[in-house]
């Protein structure tokens, strides 16, 4: 393996860890959220899980055909039982986390001249946006509205 391509699959294993932990987390805040009946914000965890889970399986398809091994080590421990508040505010720091890595990662590969792997960092970076922006109107709601939004999250 080139020098060049060892420094990209160093980087879409890194982005894989950090895929991995977002999984676990929140995967954990699904369960506790639908433990505590905020069936509707527990929904919106599962599907940001379930993304981040192609997000993980496109970098560790990257990693194989560059002739890397993918990573199966999440690069953190999931917190459990936080106050909902604060699980926004652990999932923003995850994705405000990605966003950073996917970017270097991008110009990094482009350095490298593997454009492949470039464009798929920067297809994860636009989820990554998305999930971040949701993430920030959930904060802002609570942070504005307190109880009486968290109140329309209950329920299926
Ligand atoms: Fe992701
Ligand atoms: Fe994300």
């Amino acid at each position: 393996m080139s020098k060049d391509t060892k420094k990209v699959v160093d980087l879409l294993n890194q982005a894989r860890a950090g895929e991995l932990s977002a999984i676990l987390q929140y995967m954990v805040q699904h369960y506790e959220l639908a433990n505590d009946d905020y069936g509707k914000l527990a929904k919106v965890l599962k599907a940001t899980a379930i993304a981040e889970m192609k997000h993980a399986e496109t970098l560790g398809e990257r990693i194989l055909f560059l002739g890397g091994t993918p990573t199966t080590k999440p690069d953190g421990e999931a917190k459990k039982n936080q106050k909902i508040a604060d699980k926004i505010a652990t999932d923003i720091a995850l994705e405000e986390q990605a966003i950073v890595l996917y970017n270097e990662a991008a110009v990094a590969c482009a350095e490298a001249r593997d454009h492949v792997s470039k464009d798929i960092f920067e297809k994860l970076l636009s989820d990554e946006d998305a999930h971040l922006d949701m993430f920030i109107n959930i904060k802002d709601h609570i942070d504005q509205l307190g109880d009486q939004y968290l109140a329309t999250l209950t329920g299926d």
